[in-house]
């Protein structure tokens, strides 16, 4: 029962069946059926033009960064953005863009004063502002559509692009009741996670313009990231966006119970108004030693990791039942 993130998951019966018989050729010489099929259907399934299958979500960020931006270029994020913290440094190091990160509010959302604010003139002194990265799920929550659309309008009067890391935009889609095209609809581009809560063992996919998508192909290339018989990873990908993204509402109502449970522990405190998704965070009261709290649930058979806030993420592999009993034992521990 590994709660440590939604990237635990491993691919499905259906899955590994689909690995063993997928259709491959060279993906570098545009040969690989599977691969294509997994493009060309992700791009009309989102609404964009064209696909391409990356090896990971920090790729398909990089890409999709270094095909919008060119060296000086800058792009706008937020300070909690999985693309300015947790990616190496990718688009200053590798593209020479400048990330400027705006501090997010509370939901998620970066205050359109702020980043009015940060967009520089053009003038020889500045990097030049090209790009509004936004990402949804932010830390579980979801962004609101109506922020999104005035978001589309902020970028289109500043001359701005508009990216979306949507490494979750899935949890985003279910959790509003919505078609995942009224998120996508408003970027020029966008990425997918295939192997978070949706099981495939591993890629990403990076969505936009024809034109833009090409650009994005050499750059793969040029960071190591073409691949050759690629299909018996894009065939268990394809299965994730057709099979798995019902699971996810049961991975939210899962994490919906436990941020309940941990509000009635004593010493735990979860603000129930931002679990929106499949992340639940709970601030811990001195009163709690969490290294001590997570190697008893480790004798127990529980992944936890330590730390304050405590992050907890649902998925597949963690039932109602399993929820239930992690409750117990945290009660029983502190
Ligand atoms: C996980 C994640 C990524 C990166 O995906 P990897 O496949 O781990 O490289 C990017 N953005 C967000 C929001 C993520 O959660």
């Amino acid at each position: 029962m590994d709660f440590r993130s939604d990237t635990v998951t491993t691919p499905t019966p259906a899955m590994r069946k689909a690995m063993a018989e997928a259709l491959v050729g060279d993906d570098v010489y545009g040969d690989d059926p599977t691969v294509n099929d997994l493009e060309q259907w992700a791009a009309e399934r989102h609404g964009f033009e064209a696909a391409l299958f990356t090896t990971s979500g920090t790729q398909a960020n990089l890409l999709g960064i270094m095909a919008h931006c060119e060296r000086g270029d800058e792009y706008l994020c937020g300070q909690q953005a999985h693309n300015y913290r947790y990616e190496a440094g990718g688009a200053a190091v590798l593209g020479s863009v400048q990330p400027q990160p705006i501090e997010n509010a509370p939901d998620g959302t970066l205050p359109f004063d702020k980043l009015q604010a940060a967009i520089k003139p053009d003038d020889i002194h500045f990097a030049r502002t090209r790009l509004l990265s936004l990402e949804n799920t932010i830390n579980g929550k979801v962004l609101p559509l109506s922020y999104l659309a005035e978001a589309r309008e902020f970028a289109n009067k500043n001359g701005l692009s508009m990216h979306l890391d949507g490494a979750r935009v899935y949890n985003a889609a279910v959790a509003l009741d919505i078609d995942v095209k009224e998120i996508a609809q408003h970027f020029d581009s966008m990425t997918i996670c295939l192997s978070k809560g949706l099981c495939a063992p591993i890629g990403s996919l990076l969505l936009g313009t024809k034109e833009y998508i090409t650009k994005a192909r050499r750059l793969r290339k040029l960071v190591g990231g073409a691949m050759r018989q690629a299909g018996v990873l894009a065939a268990p990908g394809k299965l994730a966006l057709t099979e798995q993204v019902a699971q996810l509402k049961q991975d939210h109502l899962n994490a919906k119970r436990l941020a309940e449970g941990l509000n009635l522990i004593e010493g735990f405190s979860v603000n129930a108004e931002f679990v929106h998704t499949n992340i639940v965070f709970a601030k811990v009261s001195d009163s709690v030693n969490t290294h001590e709290l997570v190697a008893k649930l480790a004798e127990d058979g529980f992944k936890v990791t330590a730390g304050n806030p405590m992050r907890f993420v649902t998925h597949k592999d963690i039932t109602a039942a399993d929820i239930e009993t992690l409750l117990e034992k945290i009660t029983q521990y502190v």
